[in-house]
């Protein structure tokens, strides 16, 4: 099952696609852990994306691009994958259905989460992530239960720089500008599902399970 999870930052499709990925056994391919590692190790890839995450914008499509086209290479995508924050352009999404084409394999199913801005504000600048284990804790609707200290891993969490206020705002800015444009992209080839991501993760998990059959 090849799925790619659609909708704006803050939207919690981060948490669907690694509970899906856990229970389905196909990985989940996250664009922006992967960076947020680059960026980390301090790598030639981490040195370029920064000062664009730093300040919301977008990577440049044809780094993203390079990075898919590598991952979906490795051996464990056979079965299947979950994209998490790709394509977020119109030439991501086109590079993507190239690379695909050539294996001669296709997207399934677009799962798009949608959220009020109001909501999406709240649920970004209240989240702490854990940069050891990527887990997400959030100071009002999932809080660690020792202060600033990761459950999963007991790593210290941060707020990531991107969820700052200032920065938030111009990420769903870019969102509407750049990413939605990709709803009508796979809603005219039939493939687009729309899910409402407002809940807590159980309920909206059951509308994904719905969405894309057992
Ligand atoms: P995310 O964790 O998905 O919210 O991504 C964090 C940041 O990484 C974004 O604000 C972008 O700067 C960058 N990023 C992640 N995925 C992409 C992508 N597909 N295209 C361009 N930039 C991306």
């Amino acid at each position: 099952m090849r799925l790619v999870f659609l909708g704006p930052p803050g939207v919690g499709k981060g948490t669907q696609a690694q509970r899906l990925s856990t229970q389905r056994r196909i990985p989940k391919i996250s664009t922006g852990d992967i960076l947020r590692e680059a960026v980390q190790k301090k790598t030639l890839l981490g040195l370029q994306a920064k000062s664009f995450m730093d300040s919301g914008k977008l990577v440049p499509d044809e780094v993203v691009i390079g990075i898919i086209r590598e991952r979906l290479k490795e051996s464990d995508c056979m079965e299947g994958f979950i994209l998490d924050g790709f394509p977020r352009t119109v030439p991501q999404a086109r590079a993507l259905t190239a690379m695909l084409d050539r294996n001669r394999s296709g997207i399934d199913r677009v799962l798009n989460f949608e959220l009020s801005d109001e909501e999406l504000i709240r649920r970004l600048s209240g989240r702490r992530s854990c940069p050891n284990c990527q887990a997400v804790h959030h100071i009002e609707f999932n809080p660690p239960r020792k202060p600033d200290q990761c459950d999963a891993c007991r790593g210290a969490l941060i707020q990531r720089s991107d969820d700052r206020p200032e920065t938030i705002r111009k990420r769903l800015d870019v969102y509407q500008t750049q990413t939605l444009p990709l709803i009508d992209f796979y809603k005219d080839q039939g493939i687009l599902s729309r899910i409402d991501g407002s809940g807590n993760p159980e309920a909206v998990y059951r509308r994904v399970t719905d969405a894309i059959g057992k």
